[in-house]
């Protein structure tokens, strides 16, 4: 189907995209790297009048460490996080989760802001964001604020964004001693996740883990923090047995629906081993040192 008639805007820079934004409220939509947007419009379950385009700011672009906290821009796309150095080590949540986003060709244009702003429960970045405690920083008509990612997803595609644009993702640096993994249950490869796990787990200096952080993908209304599960493991000996206890609790914190992909138990039960595997290799990868 051809989508319906629409306006083009290509953005000179942030404030002429605010401004179009504050003009046209939900009638306008950004367009980044256009691979959920362009699909709905297709289908006309999105009908936007005026499509802002973002692509030639330059602002946007950058995937960079700055002090304290490594800055994802709104043009980053998937296959720039798959191929980034700077994304092994203390943010390999991230740097695991990226080639597993659908195929080459959505990783070349899809970008790591449009995916959060997407929400959907089933993509990748948002429960890797949340296990890394990331934010992202909203540009509207009333300035700049930042949004932790456990308070932008409210529901299926839905967030707590105005009318307003993600500059950039601000992930904060963990320190040397951590590590992360990203597991994800697919039918095929690119399909969207049947289930999926991201955590990140941060060592202190006796080697007992500081903080831990576990999300989950395509078992809930949004992307979900395993809450109980990262708390039971806050100042842990990071072991099988803690290990084991942290998974029970995160399956415990899915809410799976039965489809296609699997019914309600199979799903929780891959979110389980998946943990338990997930959370011995970010471990691992910590006390790899200093990276
Ligand atoms: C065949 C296929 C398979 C896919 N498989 C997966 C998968 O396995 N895992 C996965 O996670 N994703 C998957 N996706 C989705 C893909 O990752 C998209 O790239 C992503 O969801 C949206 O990013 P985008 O840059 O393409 O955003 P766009 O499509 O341009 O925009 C998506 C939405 O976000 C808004 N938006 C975009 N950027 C911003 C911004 N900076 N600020 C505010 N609003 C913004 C747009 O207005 C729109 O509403 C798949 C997509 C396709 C087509």
């Amino acid at each position: 189907m051809y989508p319906g008639r629409f306006d083009y805007v290509v953005a000179e820079d942030v404030s002429e995209v605010v401004s179009l934004l504050a003009e046209h409220g939900d009638e306008a939509k950004v367009l980044a790297g256009g691979q959920s947007l362009i699909p709905l419009m297709k289908l006309r379950f999105a009908l936007p009048s005026v499509l802002v385009d973002i692509n030639r700011i330059s602002s946007l672009q950058g995937l960079e460490q700055n002090d304290g906290y490594l800055r994802i821009g709104a043009l980053v796309r998937h296959k720039d996080c798959e191929r980034a150095e700077s994304l092994r080590g203390r943010y390999g949540v991230l740097g695991s989760a990226a080639p597993q986003i659908s195929d080459p060709i959505v990783r070349n244009l899809g970008t790591v802001c449009g995916s959060v702003a997407h929400a959907d429960p089933q993509g990748d970045w948002g429960s890797a964001l949340l296990a890394a405690d990331a934010r992202v920083v909203a540009e509207g008509p009333k300035g700049s604020r930042e949004i932790p990612l456990s308070e932008l997803f409210v529901g299926p595609f839905t967030t707590t964004l105005q009318t307003e644009l993600i500059t950039e993702v601000r992930v904060p640096d963990p320190g040397p001693r951590a590590g992360g993994a990203y597991l994800k249950l697919e039918r095929k490869v690119g399909d969207f996740a049947t289930a999926a796990v991201a955590m990140q787990v941060e060592l202190d200096d006796a080697g007992r883990i500081g903080r831990a952080g576990i999300a989950l993908t395509g078992v809930g209304a949004t992307n979900l923090r395993a809450e109980a599960a990262e708390q039971a493991l806050a100042g842990a000996e990071p072991g099988a047995q803690a290990f084991a206890e942290a998974a029970r609790l995160a399956a415990a914190a899915a809410e799976p629906v039965a489809d296609h992909r699997g019914d309600v138990e199979y799903k929780r039960n891959v979110v389980r081993v998946f943990v338990e595997r997930g959370l011995a290799a970010a471990a691992e990868s910590a006390q790899g040192g200093a990276r």
